[in-house]
């Protein structure tokens, strides 16, 4: 495998120069371009991160400089895509991997639900392609295509004309989810069959499309689509797609066939009255080949750059790093945490240099170490630190905590807990961070910490999975030449008091080390150009 990843990140630091250059022109007497900028209040009556901002433009163009020979047409059919139905990494991935793989000559398209609250302004020529009915609980449901580009991407998007996907978040709308996804993946071969498109690779991704290679197999194989071979990726094992023999048959599958252990029945629940279906077991059982994601990652560094992110009120990179103290001091006076020295004019205040900033930026579930981030909020605050935490609870009861907790800290002049989903104000936290906290309890691959870094955010994280692989302690001396973040192993308090304690007194009383591992992790390459090339040896051997 030959990776031109040199030649790339100068073209990349190129576009960065000249990003940060284009801000200095517009700018004044500071000299990183913050001379147009609207200090944010939190009395303000849109918050900062809500206002409008240019489109982002970005190009699969950018990254072109590794062509694989004999392109391949890979459709992704997807419950998730960054940026405009994103809930947590699986939409990252595949934008991030679509993107790669166009750009190294491949055919790529991505399937969409057409969810009623997709962000349709990122959408670029949005139109209907074909009308048609997919099969669903006995019916023949009108169904409409529509094609559009999102971030230089073509999308396929979805659109039943029942009650699937109607609501105001990606999931938990008031319509039976397991039937919507078994609608969705069926109607994505249906469309398939019905357009004569014929892809060489189906890219299914969690139990959402776990049951499309039983239907491809099953039924589509049998009557146009003969070409396609079907990848699995599994993101994350937690969810599993439980599923009854009757809710499978709803797709026009027998559900009852399925119900065996070479099939798709939980091997957990063989004896139980009744035994269960799991779509990502039969996912795995009909693909091709299945990938766990903890094996490969990347970001997609065209949506997550310093340098060009439409969303930082000021652009930086690896070598004009000044723009990230305006990017914190940014985020303080917006959140209200830059107690002191809040003012006029660009000076930017003592105490953004002196309080350590740590985001945590995270879906709240018990997979994320619930406990340790409600107690990081303590232990930060006693260390004289600020935090932020920007998360969505699914769960009812870990709302109610961390509302608790909001109410108890947010008044405060040091912690912020923002209980919601915005990919808009995750772009501006990295970019404020010094820290990024991911104290994950398992944790199959991670992308905050890959992204903080992009961001020049030092990552304080758990040693788990793809946490383990990607940030290297910097008190580990067996190891310095990767050393680039703080790590602890257990999952109490103590151990992670001790990780934060060691990267405060980096910060505070060691300012060139602090600003040498600020360097380094945004050097660091995580993109897709280290890891599409697997997937795209991958397709081929199937
Ligand atoms: P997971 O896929 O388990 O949620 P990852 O670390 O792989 O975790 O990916 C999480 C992605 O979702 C990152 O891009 C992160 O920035 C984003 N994210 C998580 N929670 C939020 C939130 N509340 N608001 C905005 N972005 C979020």
């Amino acid at each position: 495998m030959h990776f031109h990843t040199s030649q790339n990140s100068q073209s990349c630091l190129l576009a960065s120069s000249v990003a940060v250059l284009q801000a200095e022109k517009r700018g004044s007497s500071t000299g990183v371009g913050v001379g147009e900028l609207i200090w944010p209040s939190p009395s303000d009556g849109t918050p900062f991160w809500k206002k409008d901002f240019p489109s982002s433009g970005v190009s699969p163009e950018v990254f072109a400089d590794v062509k694989d020979s004999d392109p391949k047409h890979i459709i992704h059919v997807t419950a998730e895509m960054a940026p405009i139905a994103k809930v947590g990494g699986l939409g990252d991935v595949v934008t991030g991997l679509a993107r790669a793989c166009l750009s190294r000559g491949h055919t790529v398209d991505i399937m969409l639900p057409f969810y009623e609250c997709i962000q349709k302004q990122h959408i670029k020529d949005l139109t209907v392609i074909t009308k048609y009915n997919s099969y669903h609980d006995g019916n023949w449901v009108p169904t409409t295509a529509y094609r559009g580009v999102v971030s230089g991407i073509p999308v396929i998007f979805i659109e039943p004309s029942n009650l699937f996907f109607k609501g105001q978040y990606v999931y938990g709308g008031s319509y039976n989810e397991l039937e919507a996804y078994l609608f969705f993946s069926r109607a994505c071969l249906e469309w398939m069959q019905v357009t004569s498109t014929q892809p060489d690779i189906i890219h299914v991704h969690e139990w959402q499309t776990g049951a499309l290679p039983l239907l491809y197999w099953d039924i589509y194989h049998h009557l146009s689509l003969k070409k396609p071979r079907i990848v699995l990726t599994i993101h994350n094992m937690e969810h599993y797609g439980e599923c009854s023999k009757e809710q499978l048959s709803k797709s026009g599958l027998e559900g009852s066939v399925y119900a065996s252990i070479d099939k798709a029945v939980d091997d957990r629940t063989i004896g139980h009255n009744p035994e269960r279906l799991s779509l990502l077991k039969g996912g795995i059982v009909y693909s091709n080949a299945v990938v766990y994601f903890g094996i490969l990652n990347g970001i997609d560094i065209t949506m997550w750059n310093p340098a060009t992110d439409i969303f930082l009120p000021v652009k930086f990179n690896d070598q004009k790093p000044e723009g990230k103290k305006f990017c914190k001091y940014y985020v303080q006076r917006g959140l209200g945490l830059a107690s002191e020295g809040t003012q006029d004019g660009n000076h930017v205040p003592d105490i953004t240099y002196k309080a350590p900033l740590v985001v945590c930026i995270t879906r709240l579930v018990p997979q994320k170490g619930l406990h340790l981030i409600s107690h990081a909020i303590k232990h930060i605050e006693e260390l004289g630190g600020q935090m932020v935490i920007l998360g969505k609870a699914s769960d009812v009861r870990v709302q109610t905590e961390f509302e608790g907790l909001a109410k108890l800290h947010n008044q405060g002049p040091c912690i912020r807990i923002l209980l919601m989903f915005s990919d808009e104000l995750s772009h501006m936290l990295y970019a404020a961070a010094d820290m990024v906290l991911v104290p994950s309890i398992y944790e199959p691959c991670g992308l905050t910490q890959m992204i903080g870094m992009r961001y020049g955010a030092v990552p304080v994280v758990r040693k788990t999975g793809g946490l383990a692989d990607t940030v290297f302690d910097m008190d580990d001396q067996s190891n310095h030449n990767k050393a680039n973040g703080f790590v602890f192993e257990g999952i109490d308090e103590g151990s992670l008091n001790c990780a934060l304690d060691r990267a405060f007194t980096y910060f505070r009383e060691k300012p060139d080390e602090w600003n040498g591992i600020i360097k380094k992790v945004m050097e660091v390459d995580n993109s897709w150009n280290n890891t599409a090339g697997k997937y795209v040896e991958l397709y081929h051997s199937i």
